[in-house]
């Protein structure tokens, strides 16, 4: 079971400047069941092939697509007063921009990568 997320923290927008960035807007983040046996890490590795990189963040298993939104132009939202509430809600206060410094996830690009990580901190193999 997959559910889409992009991780929300405060309203404040203002608080840094989101100026010539769009980061954000260039990727999906889909948090994912913690795999359990070698049938997730196998889909898992689908993924990989695919182009997705997966983050494992306190436990928590994400899967990260660089794909640019739809609405994305030359370095702003073509529909910024109708963009979404994901989009709103999401903080440059933490976002990934201001805070890589504090940023302290594991990055899985590759099957091998991963077959590693989920025989050392999983037991899976
Ligand atoms: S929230 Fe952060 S990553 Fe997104 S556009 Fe603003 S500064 Fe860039
Ligand atoms: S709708 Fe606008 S703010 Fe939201 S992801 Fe797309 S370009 Fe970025």
């Amino acid at each position: 079971m997959i559910f889409v997320s992009k991780t929300k923290s405060s309203d404040d927008e203002d608080s840094f400047s989101c100026d010539g960035c769009d980061i954000c807007c260039r990727y999906i983040n889909i948090v994912a069941m913690p795999p359990k046996d070698m049938q997730d890490i196998d889909r898992m590795i689908w993924y990989i092939y695919h182009g997705a990189v997966i983050y494992v963040d306190n436990g928590v298993w994400r899967v990260n697509i660089d794909i640019p939104c739809l609405h994305l132009g030359s370095g702003y939202c073509k529909i910024y007063n109708d963009r979404l509430d994901i989009c709103r809600k999401y903080s440059n206060l933490t976002c990934e921009r201001y805070n890589m410094s504090e940023i302290n996830v594991t990055v899985l690009k590759t099957k091998e990568e991963l077959l590693e990580y989920a025989k050392e901190e999983l037991g899976i193999s």
